[in-house]
């Protein structure tokens, strides 16, 4: 495509603190054309001093609408208004469940064509995406209106810039109809200050094999700065919430390294977790299958090897 192509990616920060998912957005944004960073927060300019690091040329700032109360429709409403504005060839968004939700809605505001879950995008907007439990590679396009595609975090290493040169502010009329729902409450989750599981850059998952004890794969997790995943087995059984459940049914990964201890590997866990870049499987199976999709394999009980594992890094601290 043309330099003059423009990409928006959508700055959606909650919490007020941008995540270094926007800096992948903008990455891959820079590989179509002009980047600009739509910022949909209550403290838009506040978030907008964050892009400061990033390959963003130019910042559009929405008000209209108090975000952080109505959340998503006020949000997708705002990025409408921006591509009215700015008819960009792509809009990129994180795909998260709310990411994913945001460019549902885009999608049908814009009449545009929707490709999430993408793990790639190129210079001409051909998205990629990993299906079948990482079995397919799938390239599709959107040949109708703007393309929004939705990218996992942890796809490509962060393009450093300079953030946008300009900043401006749109004032957008949100309707009635966005307002309809509100946040009655936000509070974050206690985590014990591990990373959120769908952005970290090392995941470290137990399965059946813990037996119900995650003692040995938090404590590996923290070594490592890790986020914890479980099985579905894990979380049915009650022995992690599921809210940190991998796989198919639950949230995919696609971190630097995944460990997954006493994890079969079963299709539909792997659904959520191969196109991890490394992977690591600790199993006493050695027929498991996890150990096919594994770069690294450690034939063995996990309540052997990780507190081994845990020690020999936290020597090395
Ligand atoms: C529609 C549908 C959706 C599903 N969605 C998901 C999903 O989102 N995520 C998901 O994970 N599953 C999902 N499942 C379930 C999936 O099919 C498997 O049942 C599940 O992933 C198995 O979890 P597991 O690997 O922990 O348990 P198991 O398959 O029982 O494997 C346990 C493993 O631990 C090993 N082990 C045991 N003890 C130890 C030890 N001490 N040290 C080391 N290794 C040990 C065993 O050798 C074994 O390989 C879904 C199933 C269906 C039908």
């Amino acid at each position: 495509m043309s330099d003059m192509s423009t990409v928006l990616i959508l700055v959606d920060a909650l919490d007020g603190k941008v995540s270094s998912a926007v800096g992948e957005l903008a990455t891959f944004g820079k590989r179509i054309g002009e980047v600009v960073a739509v910022v949909a927060a209550n403290d838009g300019a506040g978030v907008a001093a964050q892009l400061s690091s990033f390959a963003i040329d130019r910042a559009i700032i929405c008000t209209g609408a108090d975000f952080a109360s109505h959340s998503i429709a006020p949000i997708a409403e705002a990025l409408a208004a921006a591509v009215a504005k700015e008819s960009p060839t792509a809009v990129l968004i994180t795909s998260t469940a709310r990411g994913k939700e945001i460019a549902a809605r885009l999608a049908v505001r814009t009449n545009s064509g929707l490709l999430t879950d993408a793990v790639d995008i190129d210079a001409d907007a051909i998205a990629t995406q990993s299906v079948f439990g990482g079995s397919t590679t799938v390239h599709s396009a959107v040949n109708h209106g703007t393309s929004i595609v939705t990218l996992r975090s942890n796809s490509v290493e962060v393009q450093s810039g300079s953030g946008p040169a300009t900043t401006e502010v749109l004032a957008v009329a949100i309707s009635d109809s966005a307002k309809k729902s509100s946040v009655t409450s936000l509070e974050a989750t206690v985590k014990g200050g591990r990373p959120e599981l769908t952005e970290a850059s090392v995941v470290v998952s137990g399965g059946r094999g813990t037996n119900g004890d995650f003692a040995p794969v938090e404590a590996f997790a923290d070594s490592m700065g890790a986020a914890v995943g479980a099985s579905r087995a894990a979380t049915d059984a009650g022995w992690y919430p599921h809210s940190h459940q991998v796989g198919q049914t639950g949230k995919t990964v696609s971190p630097s390294l995944y460990v997954a201890c006493g994890i079969s590997g079963a299709i539909q866990h792997r659904a959520g977790m191969q196109t991890s870049k490394m992977i690591v499987a600790i199993n006493k199976d050695p027929e498991a299958p996890i150990f096919e999709l594994a770069d690294y394999g450690v034939v063995g009980d996990l309540f052997a090897v990780l507190p081994q594992a845990t020690t020999a890094i936290n020597a090395r601290k």
